[in-house]
């Protein structure tokens, strides 16, 4: 068996298959595609100490460094099931069971797209999934956040504080944020909330976004806003529906339960990154939390190892 096995090949589970490695035991990292999400973003401009990056680079970066160590990757791969057995037993797709005295769960996240037209042809050309990432891009400029979740109307606080105007879609004919979020998005000046808002279009001139056109519910009219960015904050799902019958705890959200070592509710198996309840999904902090997990199971496995 494995010492460690890390399933995810995203920052999270870069680093952690790297400080496992540097430990000098048998590690062995799995995923479906190396790199994660990072692999579909453009310019990536928070990774601290690189000003300016690409995903494809920095997921170049991040496979090469995992190469200088003896780390089994295996990709093109899906893990389907855990379970306990004195081992970590984690069964693929294929079949295969790869079997290890510690697991770090690193499956990450997606976000939920609105599925109309134009959004996929704009992706990363207007349209937005992460404000911390892509807000400053909007500099001065007119954009769009679809939600009216705790997500978005963050993201309408925060981007308020950058673009020139915001305006929030939601599709129902409530607010889901908190009150105080609400409050404080009604009290800026340049924030506008459409409720009963259907987006059903994100209109581009065919380089980049120039609006959207969204149907109000209550009158069955369309609408056309003009924006330069579309922040679309319908929720980000954790990708744990192969956990779903095992004895790791989620919560309601489908994200795992960790402690702050990156401990779950099984002995032995770990998490990190965005497919945990870590505050905030970032790159900085899924290779931090990847390598919290690593060490936290290296520090597992010195106390239940046989000397
Ligand atoms: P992920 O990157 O999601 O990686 C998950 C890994 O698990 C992948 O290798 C995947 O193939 C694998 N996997 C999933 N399910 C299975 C399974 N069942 N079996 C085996 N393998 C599996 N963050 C920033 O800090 N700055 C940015 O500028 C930025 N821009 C972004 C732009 C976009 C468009 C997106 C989508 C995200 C952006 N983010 C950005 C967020 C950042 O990409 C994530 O926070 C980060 O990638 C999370 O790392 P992770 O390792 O936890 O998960």
């Amino acid at each position: 068996p494995y010492e460690v096995l890390v399933v995810g090949g995203g920052p999270a589970g870069a680093a952690a298959a790297i400080y496992s490695a540097r430990k000098g035991i048998r590690t062995a990292l799995v995923a479906e595609r190396f790199g994660g999400q990072v692999m579909d973003t453009v310019g990536i401009e928070n990774f601290i100490s690189v000003p300016y990056t690409e995903g494809p680079k920095l997921v170049a970066s991040l496979e090469q460094h995992v190469k200088e160590y003896d780390i089994d990757v295996i990709t093109e791969q899906s893990a389907a099931k855990l379970a306990t057995n004195g081992l970590v037993e984690i069964e693929l797709e294929s079949g295969a069971t790869l079997r290890s005295k510690s697991v770090i769960l690193a499956t990450g996240a997606r976000w939920r797209e609105m599925n109309v037209p134009g959004e996929q042809e704009y992706r990363g050309k207007g349209v937005a999934y992460c404000p911390h990432c892509d807000g400053p891009l909007f500099k001065g400029k007119r954009v769009a956040v679809i939600g009216g979740g705790n997500s978005g109307i963050e993201a309408a606080i925060d981007l308020a504080g950058i673009v020139e105007h915001v305006t929030v879609l939601e599709f129902s004919d409530t607010l889901r944020a908190d009150e105080v979020l609400q409050r404080k998005a009604r009290s800026l000046p340049n924030v506008k909330i459409i409720r009963n808002a259907a987006t059903t279009q994100v209109r581009g001139d065919g380089n980049k976004v120039v609006g959207l056109t969204y149907t109000d519910r209550a009158s069955g009219e369309s609408a056309d806003v003009d924006v330069a960015g579309i922040f679309v904050q319908i929720g980000l799902i954790p990708n744990t529906d192969w956990l779903k019958d095992s004895d790791v705890n989620l919560t309601r959200f489908g994200e795992i339960e960790i402690d702050a070592r990156g401990a779950t509710s099984v002995p032995g198996v770990f998490a990190a990154g965005d497919v945990t309840t870590v505050p905030f999904k970032q790159i900085v902090i899924s290779m931090g939390a990847g390598a919290t997990a690593s060490l936290a199971a290296f520090d597992h496995l010195i106390r239940t190892s046989a000397p």
